[in-house]
């Protein structure tokens, strides 16, 4: 597995490329714009995109999703519960949705859902048991946690969320939708101090 790792939108939220060597099949997660860095990226690596993943339904999370799936016929997934927030973007519906421990394939790689409401209703984070690392959107960062002050946030719901993600190996890796890459063990007292 090979991540890639774009700054995209006003806002630079981190739009992650994930490429299966095997298969040349690819993932991107949070196409949330400059979709012509991302489509050579796709190029110039020689692969195939198969799936676009939105961790929540932020506009700076699917900005460019709609460009981006005219442009590789990729399918379009995310949790039902923030479909409402497509309206703020011109990103189509989704092609299908992702719920809670569903797996999520792109050629030999596999990813579980985490469902992380919190921050928003229907936000998820990508777990690879396998490559230990944790995609987790705008619920974890280096440092601290998704905002809960926003319209349909909800500050309960988040704290029962980062207490799922402390029970993943402290070693992961987490990469998240804003800021710099860090560890679920690096952030075990931010998630504990949440409480
Ligand atoms: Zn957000
Ligand atoms: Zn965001």
């Amino acid at each position: 597995m090979k991540v890639d790792h774009l700054k995209v939108g006003p806002i630079r939220t981190n739009c992650y490329l994930i490429g299966d060597e095997a298969t040349n099949k690819a993932l991107v997660i949070d196409a949330g714009g400059e979709t012509e860095q991302i489509l050579e990226q796709l190029r110039q690596r020689g692969l195939k995109l198969e799936l676009i993943v939105a961790t929540h339904g932020h506009f700076d999370h699917h900005d460019g999703v709609r460009l981006l799936k005219e442009q590789t016929g990729a399918r379009f997934l995310m949790h039902q519960a923030d479909v409402f927030g497509l309206k703020t973007t011109d990103a189509p519906q989704p092609d299908g949705f992702l719920q809670d421990n569903d797996n999520v394939e792109c050629g030999r790689l596999n990813f579980k859902i985490i469902h992380t409401p919190g921050h928003s209703p229907g936000g998820i984070c990508l777990y690879s048991e396998k490559e230990k690392v944790l995609f987790s959107g705008d619920t974890l960062f280096l440092g601290t946690y998704g905002r809960v002050d926003l319209p349909y946030s909800d500050e309960a719901a988040m704290i029962n969320s980062l207490k799922r993600l402390l029970n993943l190996p402290p070693e992961t890796v987490v990469f998240p939708g804003h800021g710099k890459a860090t560890t679920i063990g690096a952030e075990q007292n931010v998630i504990e101090t949440a409480w």
